[in-house]
């Protein structure tokens, strides 16, 4: 049982994403304690109320802040291996990344970097990586593959996923994402990549149980509506939820084909059209948005967060953890960016790292909530109001975590 929390951000409610107005609406209670039994929450509610629920000795932990759901990072490329400084560099001199990628950087670097890397040191570089965005109170990770773009290379990096997942705290989610890009080898015969795609790496992924989804990068230059519809169509024959990177930088629809598909997720959609967000608001699809990439890349647009929220979407906030364009593991800093940079309220990116990023991985029916019979995923922020941990950006405000009941180690 955890006692003393200053106050506990419920998020309770029902098992499925909140839409429109009901991102505001979240529950917080004070001086309320939480019943864990095994990796299950058994209770929450008035530390007074503790004994007409539960008869004889109880194990009480007190803790000193604010409790929270474990928050979800639901998009993230957290399997690489060296960080791209140049490009980074490259980029704050005006270097566009037609360039960056004719002087051997962008994804294509990560590819041939991971390609090369022995899976050993794949492991360790991605242990050391999601330890921090656990740290972070990410107690579920979704965690895609895309810089392999051949077969043996994708499932050396599903396998660095499903290896970690038995070992670390945080629960990892995976998603193949063999369409992150054309290699390089299939560049002057692309429908023979979207063949291999659909014809044996998918298959070969999903034989070997290493990925829950699909995810294609959708977006002009990269894979078309029409590829990315073939793509998942074939992910979905064979047993893979979809998710879409839909309408980063030009857009071309990508969220209408999310939605015509049924996918879990439209992510990104700095480019999407009006049509594009009353086709999220009318469908089940979360409009999962990462303000931190478009601020790493000095972009001075965002997705249109507020305009989605009151159009009726599902909105969750992500890190899109990645080399290249996004190398943050801190899930509350984009909380921060979700208030000042995409016009959330501060109970609307709450309910963006919590409920509707677990709905964001067909995850709802279990967790983003402290409600009886969901996991106990709990995070506790050294603060005294639960706004703060919104507040304080890019400093570490998460002072502990429990995943399944039982406190990480720090
Ligand atoms: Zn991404």
């Amino acid at each position: 049982m955890l006692v003393g929390a200053r106050q506990v951000v419920t998020c309770r409610g029902p098992a499925r994403a909140r839409r429109g107005r009901e991102m505001a609406e979240i529950e917080v209670l004070r001086d309320a304690a939480v019943l864990i039994d095994g990796d299950r929450i058994a209770w929450v509610g008035p530390r007074a109320d503790v004994g007409a629920q539960h008869a004889g000795p109880l194990r009480e932990v007190e803790v000193n802040g604010v409790l929270f759901p474990g928050f979800i990072d639901c998009h993230t490329h957290g399997v690489f291996g060296a960080p791209r400084l140049d490009d980074h560099e490259r980029r704050a001199l005006g270097v566009d990344y037609r360039a960056i990628a004719a002087a051997g950087g962008g994804i294509l670097q990560s590819v041939r970097d991971v390609r090369a890397r022995p899976e050993a040191e794949l492991e360790a570089l991605t242990r050391a990586r999601l330890a921090a965005l656990l740290a972070g109170g990410s107690t579920t990770i979704e965690v895609k593959s895309g810089y392999g773009l051949e077969l043996e290379a994708e499932l050396k990096q599903l396998r660095v996923i499903k290896t970690l997942g038995e070992e670390l705290c945080a629960t990892l989610v995976p998603t193949f994402l063999g369409a992150h890009e054309v290699p390089p080898e299939y560049r002057s015969k692309r429908a023979d990549y979207v063949q291999l795609l659909c014809e044996e790496m998918i298959p070969a992924v999903s034989r070997e149980g290493l990925a829950r989804s699909c995810d294609v990068f959708c977006e002009p230059g990269v894979f078309s509506v029409q590829e990315s519809r073939q793509i998942l169509t074939a992910a979905r024959r064979h047993g893979l939820t979809v998710k879409l990177h839909a309408d980063e930088l030009e857009g071309s629809g990508g969220a209408e084909l999310a939605a015509e598909l049924g996918a879990l997720s439209a992510d990104h959609l700095a480019a999407i059209s009006d049509p594009g967000i009353r086709a999220l608001a009318a469908s089940d699809t979360v409009a999962v948005l990462l303000p931190a990439t478009m601020i790493f890349l000095g972009k001075r647009s965002q997705a249109p967060g507020r305009r989605l929220i009151d159009a009726g979407a599902a909105v969750a906030l992500a890190t899109d953890f990645n080399p290249g364009t996004s190398p943050t593991m801190s899930l509350p800093l984009v909380m921060t960016l979700g208030v000042s940079q995409l016009g959330l309220r501060h109970a609307e990116v709450v309910t963006g790292v919590t409920i509707n990023a677990a709905a964001a991985l067909g995850l709802a029916a279990d967790r983003g909530q402290i409600a009886a019979g969901y996991v106990a995923d709990l995070v506790l922020a050294a603060v005294d109001d639960w706004r703060e941990v919104a507040y304080w950006m890019g400093t570490d405000v998460v002072s502990a975590v429990w995943t399944a009941g039982s406190a990480c180690p720090a």
